[in-house]
């Protein structure tokens, strides 16, 4: 039987890393969290000394990235901050890049991996910013989260400060404007709702209301119920 999947796309701070990690807590499903696979690749093209712009050495980052990949890479915890976000965002736009990542996440909702404990899973999550629309189009269930920028640049501003980060509300308000239109004006896989997803404006959603409003959808959808 095929497995289930779920996608999940939205721009950062969106709360669709949040949503899509609890929903695979309840739902008993394997979560990928795919930004970090773009994350990991530049990450390792800045330590090489290698220039964002310089297609021929991001794509060098991003193969040998899908061929070493594994989940614990993506708790790096240097793969979070903003200069990495940016950097991701600039090698993201080119199709080579997007190409060779491509087939690690296709396998990962094909073939979900078992759960912690050796349980099987359900299905697969996939959270990202072309996931409903590229990378699993045939997807059971499909959500676009958005949120106001304020909104996320605020929810951002508070996290970094609370890892003692010091920057400024305006900064991070600036680069999630500059990483939004980078990534929705790329030719190659833009982030945008695919046309059968489901929206999800978290602007003022807790937490709490908004794993709720999405478990509806899925058990609607696809019968799916928590396992908890
Ligand atoms: O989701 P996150 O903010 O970690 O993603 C970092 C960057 O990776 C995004 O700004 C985007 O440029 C890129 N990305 C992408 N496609 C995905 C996931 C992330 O282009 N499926």
């Amino acid at each position: 039987m095929k497995p289930i999947t779920i996608a999940i796309d939205g721009n950062a701070a969106s709360g669709k890393g949040t949503l899509a990690k609890r929903l695979a807590a309840v739902l008993g499903m394997a979560h990928m969290d795919t930004g970090s696979l773009y994350r990991l690749a530049a990450l390792r093209l800045m330590e090489e000394g290698g220039d964002p712009a310089d297609e021929a050495s991001a794509v060098a980052a991003a193969t040998a990235l899908s061929r070493s990949y594994r989940p614990e890479d993506s708790d790096n915890p240097d793969i979070r901050t903003d200069t990495v976000g940016q950097a991701t965002s600039r090698i993201s736009a080119i199709p080579a890049v997007r190409a060779q990542i491509l087939e690690l996440q296709r396998n990962f909702a094909m073939q979900p991996p078992a759960l912690p404990g050796g349980r099987a899973p359900r299905g697969a999550i996939l959270d990202g910013r072309d996931i409903g629309t590229v990378v699993c189009p045939d997807a059971d269930i499909k959500f676009f989260v958005t949120a106001s920028p304020e909104t996320r640049a605020a929810r951002r501003h508070k996290e970094l400060q609370s890892k003692g980060i010091s920057v400024t509300y305006d900064a991070v308000l600036a680069d999630m404007r500059e990483r939004d239109a980078r990534d929705a004006g790329r030719s190659t896989a833009p982030m945008k709702p695919a046309s059968d997803a489901i929206m999800l404006d978290t602007s003022a959603m807790t937490v709490d209301e908004v794993l709720a409003f999405a478990l509806g959808k899925v058990r609607e959808k696809t019968g799916l119920m928590p396992t908890e």
